[in-house]
């Protein structure tokens, strides 16, 4: 084979790849194809035989008991050299081209070959539908239109059946292509609330940032819930917490903000929103909670933080003040938790105190 066949043979064998059909199972549509070309043709045996490299491999066949031979021993490979003609070979035995080639048809020596080169679309030749015979003849013209027709017709089929199977692949593709970009959607969303969680929440404490407070003051629902009944603010400072830094040392000092931290979040009810406010101040806000309620839970706080596990006494100061409907976070309210917890403080610290401001529409808990 030269150099500008080797190029040829390497398109056709490609061109032969792309149909995808080489050791697939047998299609019902090409065994009635090869029934229809040994009944037009009146022989015991019919093939579509495909040239893949080195072998002829059968996609349908009649009459032959094996489903490939060497390309060496193929009639089909000289056929597909004439690739718009048909080859007939009416004394098999008597050729020596193909004489010593060894298929059998019905069990017995093949002894009459025509076949009929199946093209693909841009004329590169696949192989052919062939009938066979095991004694010497011709096809008469009307076979050999026959025949044809039944090439063309397999052609078609092997279209269809690479339209169908590339349509399959792009679907797949299509669908999976649609399944990353889910996926790739859903990690940037979670990369994205990780990101928003971290800006708006204290490293140490886990606790809510000032950021987080500014960001919650604007959404609607927290503004809803706050407006609609009572609600508490809790200022919470750690006692003598520069002491606790100084005598044991930041690290332990961090750790005694964490168990205050714990202790509240440990407390709250899962709509309140504790807020690390400063370096050891919390926050803690308490929707729908009157002012008796909110020292409950101060109280709750203050025990839990003097239990706490640490190497060494720990307590916090608590001012609680209670805001009416309407009174949104007020600075006002947000004063007197403040005033609350200086009192808290000078009166010996470890304790909570409740705002005694007069409040014209204080009414008790119900
Ligand atoms: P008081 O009972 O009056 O509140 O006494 P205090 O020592 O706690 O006084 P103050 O509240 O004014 O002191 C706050 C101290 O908290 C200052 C600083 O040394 C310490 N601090 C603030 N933030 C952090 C922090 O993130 N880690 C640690 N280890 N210490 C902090
Ligand atoms: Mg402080
Ligand atoms: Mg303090």
């Amino acid at each position: 084979m030269g150099v500008r066949g080797f190029a040829e043979e390497v398109r056709r064998q490609a061109a032969l790849d792309a149909y995808d059909v080489i050791g697939t199972p047998p299609e019902q549509a090409f065994d009635d194809i090869v029934r229809l070309a040994a009944t037009v043709c009146a022989t015991p045996g019919a093939l579509v035989s495909l040239i893949d490299h080195d072998r002829q491999w059968f996609k349908a066949r009649l009459g032959v008991d094996v489903i490939q031979t060497p390309r060496g021993e193929a009639i089909c490979d000289h056929a597909i050299r004439t690739p718009e003609r048909l080859l007939e070979v009416a004394d098999v035995g008597a050729d020596r081209r193909f004489s010593r080639f060894g298929l059998k048809v019905v069990g017995q020596p093949l002894r009459f070959y025509a076949g009929m080169p199946l093209r693909s679309p841009d004329g590169h030749a696949l192989g052919t539908i062939c009938v066979l015979d095991t004694v010497p003849r011709e096809l008469s013209e009307a076979q050999r239109d026959g025949l044809q027709v039944l090439a063309r017709q397999t052609q078609h089929l092997l279209e269809l059946r690479r339209y169908a199977h590339e349509q399959r692949r792009l679907l797949a593709e299509r669908e999976a292509f649609a399944l990353r970009l889910e996926e790739a959607r859903a990690d940037l969303e979670r990369r994205n609330e990780q990101l928003e969680h971290r800006a708006n929440h204290d490293q140490l404490t886990g606790l809510m940032n000032r950021v987080g407070l500014a960001q919650l003051r604007q959404r609607p629902e927290a503004i809803e819930r706050l407006s609609g009944s009572p609600y508490s603010l809790m200022l919470i400072d750690v006692d003598h917490f520069k002491q606790v830094n100084d005598r044991h040392g930041h690290l332990l000092g961090d750790r005694a903000l964490q168990a205050v931290a714990d202790a509240v979040a440990a407390t709250i009810r899962a709509g309140d929103i504790a807020v690390r406010y400063g370096g050891e101040e919390i926050l803690v806000v308490l929707p729908e909670t009157r002012l008796a309620g909110a020292v409950e839970v101060g109280e709750r706080i203050r025990d839990k933080v003097m239990r706490s596990a640490l190497p060494f006494a720990l307590t916090v100061s608590i001012g609680v003040a209670t805001g009416e409907p309407g009174e949104l976070w007020a600075d006002q309210v947000f004063d007197r938790a403040d005033q609350a917890l200086y009192r808290a403080k000078a009166g010996g610290r470890n304790r909570v105190i409740a705002d005694d401001t007069p409040l014209f529409n204080q009414s008790p808990d119900p």
